[in-house]
């Protein structure tokens, strides 16, 4: 129907769309994670069926990535014999099948008959069915719509975002197709497939950096440069900052997480890919492509100065940052 927008903002990267053939006529649209979630991972191609699932979804307070992953990995297991008509209520779960599709989610919401099982998310199905290397998740949180195979990068973003898989920690694809490079602060575009150590610390760099703009609740669509992020928050603040504070700053917030997550039992064997995501694809854009995590994460890790045998930060890094 029309774009929408944030206050005052000249992107307007919402929009109010609509799906008469459901009954809809004024809805908001679907972003890009839900049209890859509730359309492609699905094999739906019926824009209205898209438009009407994240709708169904936005209406019972569902991540459309989680949603969307659980059920493309039961339509999955139903191909492949691992999940029958038996185990679902008599369900028989297809691609492509869109009634069936917007069925589960409201069964899903109401955790009603397998939409009970499907609630829990994609590893607990992958789990009770014992395919466990079938969920594409890391600490049990589905992974989104960017491949880390085709933005190595991303490897770092997910295997070391304190809730598991998260686009919101950082946006490798950004800076590698030029949309969002900080050059004062090292964070460079380059080659998107090239897993070597300085890549593995420009990617560290950039979360620490969505970091900082997720604690100042800035919308990672707008890159108004360092310059204008540091002015703001000197202004606000009062604060005299210099560009590579804010990497400082960066590099506090994802610090402290670690220590939480360290606190609550997670360790440097959770910081990993799932199976899928290291196996390359034999066609493609991505073809032959895996991202080399042990690099990337050691490059990491160095960044953030966390131990590379332990993956914790150090004493010394602690007391550099203020955190003991
Ligand atoms: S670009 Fe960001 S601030 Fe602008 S409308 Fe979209 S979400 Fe809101």
């Amino acid at each position: 129907n029309r774009n929408t927008a944030c206050y005052r903002c000249p992107i307007a990267c919402g929009r109010e769309t609509r799906a008469p053939h459901y009954g809809v006529e004024k809805v908001d649209g679907p972003e890009y994670e839900t049209l890859a979630a509730l359309g492609s991972l699905v094999l739906v191609n019926d824009l209205e069926a898209v438009i009407y699932a994240g709708h169904l979804c936005n209406t019972n307070g569902l991540d459309t990535i989680s949603t969307g992953c659980t059920i493309a990995l039961a339509c999955e297991m139903f191909e492949r014999g691992l999940l029958t008509a038996a185990d679902t209520g008599g369900l028989e779960i297809r691609y492509g099948d869109t009634k069936m599709i917007h069925r589960l989610i409201e069964m899903i919401a109401r955790r009603e008959g397998f939409g009970d099982v499907l609630a829990e998310g994609s590893s607990a199905l992958a789990e009770q069915f014992s395919v466990p290397e079938l969920a594409v998740t890391v600490n049990r949180l589905e992974v989104p719509m960017h491949d880390p195979r085709a933005f190595v990068g991303l490897a770092v973003t997910y295997a070391l975002s304190p809730r598991g898989a998260c686009h919101m920690e950082g946006d490798m694809y950004s800076v590698d197709t030029g949309q969002g490079p900080a050059f004062e602060l090292g964070i460079l575009p380059g080659d998107r497939f090239e897993a070597t150590e300085e890549r593995g610390r420009i990617a560290a760099r950039q979360q620490a950096w969505r970091n900082l703009y997720n604690a100042m609740i800035l919308c990672q669509f707008q890159n108004p440069g360092v310059e204008r992020v540091l002015a703001a928050l000197n202004s606000v603040t009062g604060w005299n900052l210099e560009p590579d504070d804010l990497m400082t700053l960066g590099k506090r917030i994802v610090t402290l997480k670690r220590m939480l997550n360290l606190r609550r039992g997670l360790s440097r064997t959770d910081d990993r890919l799932p199976d899928l995501l290291l196996r390359p694809l034999n066609n493609g854009g991505t073809e032959g492509m895996t991202p080399d995590l042990d690099v990337l994460l050691s490059a990491a890790y160095a960044e953030y100065g966390w131990n590379p045998e332990t993956g914790k930060p150090t004493q010394d890094t602690l007391e550099r940052l203020g955190l003991r």
